[in-house]
């Protein structure tokens, strides 16, 4: 365990969101199924199919050119909203991060902050709307906060997964505002958002990923 992530650790975490989200894959369409159209296990599962077909072709030496590749394949492969909202989130972070090999706490979080903001440039969600936002939101914030406080790079991923699975748990009262869940109105609270649900897995298998 080193206190950066190099691209070989991001090969991991990609590698590893592809087969957690395979695994929950008919959970996030249960989700999905409750206050969408049932499509969020596919997407995903089809999404990070392709992303790890195009890695294992050939996978990029710079950070930036490897989020790319990711996002690109994403927004190309995934037909639902989340496709360019997760695509927006990698290439945002690849033009973060620049051609480097490797990224520190401080690097990684101002990646995903960068992410983030592509996600609401994109998407226009706010906290409370009952989106990925509302899981990805509180683990940036925790990242920042706990680098702020000299945390190392493991226990600042592992207390931003931490806060994306609170803030998914969070979205299950919540009366969605955005996408397709926001056709229900109330009769969407009482159930978790999908998207927040897969941002939260995106998290945990950061986490794990870095402290393997
Ligand atoms: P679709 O809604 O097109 O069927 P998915 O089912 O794959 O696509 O993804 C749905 C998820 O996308 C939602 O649960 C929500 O988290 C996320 N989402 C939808 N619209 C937005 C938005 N405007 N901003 C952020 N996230 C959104
Ligand atoms: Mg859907």
């Amino acid at each position: 365990m080193t206190d950066t992530i190099d691209t070989k650790t991001l090969l991991d975490w990609i590698s590893r969101y592809r087969e957690a989200v395979t695994e929950k894959r008919e959970w996030l369409t249960e989700l999905d199924s409750a206050i969408g159209d049932a499509d969020h296990g596919a997407n995903m599962t089809r999404g990070m199919n392709a992303v790890v077909e195009k890695l294992d072709a050939g996978a990029p030496a710079t950070v930036d050119e490897l989020l790319k590749t990711v996002g690109m394949t994403l927004v190309s492969s995934v037909g639902g909203a989340s496709g360019p909202l997760y695509g927006t989130l990698f290439l945002r972070m690849g033009m973060a991060a620049g051609p480097v090999t490797e990224l520190d706490a401080a690097a990684l979080a101002a990646s995903l902050r960068a992410g983030l903001d592509g996600i609401v440039a994109r998407g226009k969600a706010e906290a409370g709307d009952k989106t990925m936002f509302d899981a990805m939101a509180p683990a940036v914030d925790a990242l920042d906060a706990a680098i702020a406080g000299g945390a190392s790079l493991a226990d600042g991923v592992r207390a931003a997964a931490d806060a994306a699975a609170a803030g998914r748990d969070a979205t299950l009262p919540l009366v969605a505002r955005k996408g397709r869940a926001s056709y229900l109105g109330e009769r969407s609270t009482g159930h978790l958002d999908p998207g927040a649900a897969s941002t939260a897995i995106l998290f945990e298998t950061l986490a794990a990923a870095i402290a393997s």
